[in-house]
């Protein structure tokens, strides 16, 4: 492995970030090679079938692809300059990437800039492989970084739960705004965190047709099985970065979206397999906000149960019940 951490200078944010922290985070990214050198990976039990059941690739608008599986999207922004890969889904989901990619026509070695929505195992699994085959640079979101760089032994549910998955060295750092750029296309970032530290969604334009698309590839704020409002010390905010996200989800005003999991944009509802390529499919401005509120009241829903617990009994609320590590 070999450091990189200066092409971060590249971008405006980013780069600020790394004047300040550049020595810290080398001496961080030092020490987690060490680590990686030691520890072994210990994959999360894969529990959900449709995860791992292979889907084909197909276009989305423009020079947006997915080429995830079933249930777990990656998404592939194609350009005259190599292409984006957005999420990986989990390990075994690498091969099918790859096919689905050259079935479409496209170079899975072409991938120039590897990204995910937040960094839970069932999207960034894949990403270290992916990264090693392609040599790929990665962009993450500031509070990623710790997650990636150690194969998820860092989650705010779960402090030091084991390295779940390979890690992922970070060669550009991200913040809200950051933008990531390759082949004319510029990708914005959005800091939609709560799900975790440092989930975001991107937007870019596609023009297509006549027409420019507003796109939103959408991290949904989904509230983990095992967070607690009212007792969350890996992250005390965590209530506050959701309402965050809310706010600035509920400003947005996608014309096309698409999100991390099939079921958060119902993707099988707006397609079935064979059907031809269509940029309406997903199209759905209205259907985004709808879902934005869903999503809140179901948030509003636990943190009104979690205080009201903690409340209730006087005690401390229950512990965190076990779960997969995730919650979509
Ligand atoms: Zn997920
Ligand atoms: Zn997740």
């Amino acid at each position: 492995m070999t450091l990189r951490f200066f092409q971060g200078e590249r971008f405006g944010l980013a780069g600020r970030f790394w004047q300040a922290g550049v020595a810290g985070l080398a001496f961080l990214a030092l020490s987690v090679q060490a680590v990686v050198a030691q520890v072994q990976v210990t994959p999360l039990p894969v529990t959900n079938e449709e995860w791992e059941q292979p889907y084909e690739g197909f276009r989305v608008v423009g020079n947006l692809y997915h080429v995830g599986t079933y249930d777990l999207s990656a998404f592939l922004i194609t350009t005259d300059e190599g292409h984006i890969l957005i999420n990986s889904g989990v390990a075994s989901s690498v091969a099918m990437i790859r096919q689905n990619i050259e079935d479409l026509g496209f170079n899975f070695e072409d991938i120039k800039i590897i990204t995910a929505t937040h960094a839970h195992h069932d999207h960034v699994a894949g990403l270290g492989e992916i990264q090693d085959l392609t040599g790929a640079e990665t962009y993450f979101h500031e509070f990623e970084v710790p997650v990636v760089t150690t194969g998820g032994n860092d989650d705010y549910r779960y402090p030091n739960r084991g390295v779940i998955y390979e890690p992922i060295e970070v060669d550009h750092v991200l913040t809200d705004g950051s933008t990531i750029e390759l082949g004319g296309v510029v990708l914005t970032v959005h800091h939609h965190p709560g799900h975790t530290r440092g989930a975001v969604s991107f937007t870019y334009d596609v023009e297509e047709g006549g027409e420019t698309y507003h796109v939103l590839i959408a991290n949904m704020g989904s509230v983990n099985q095992s967070t607690n409002f009212a007792n969350m010390p890996g992250f005390p905010d965590v209530a506050e970065a959701y309402a965050k996200t809310f706010a600035s989800q509920k400003a947005m005003n996608p014309d096309i979206w698409v999100a991390s999991h099939a079921g958060h944009f119902a993707l099988h509802e707006k397609r079935q397999p064979g059907d031809a390529y269509d940029p309406q499919r997903f199209y759905d401005p209205e259907g985004w906000h709808e879902e934005v509120n869903r999503y809140e009241a179901l948030y509003l829903e636990r943190l009104a149960a979690d205080m009201s617990a903690a409340a209730g009994g006087g005690a401390s609320p229950a512990p965190a019940p076990a779960d997969d590590g995730h919650g979509h």
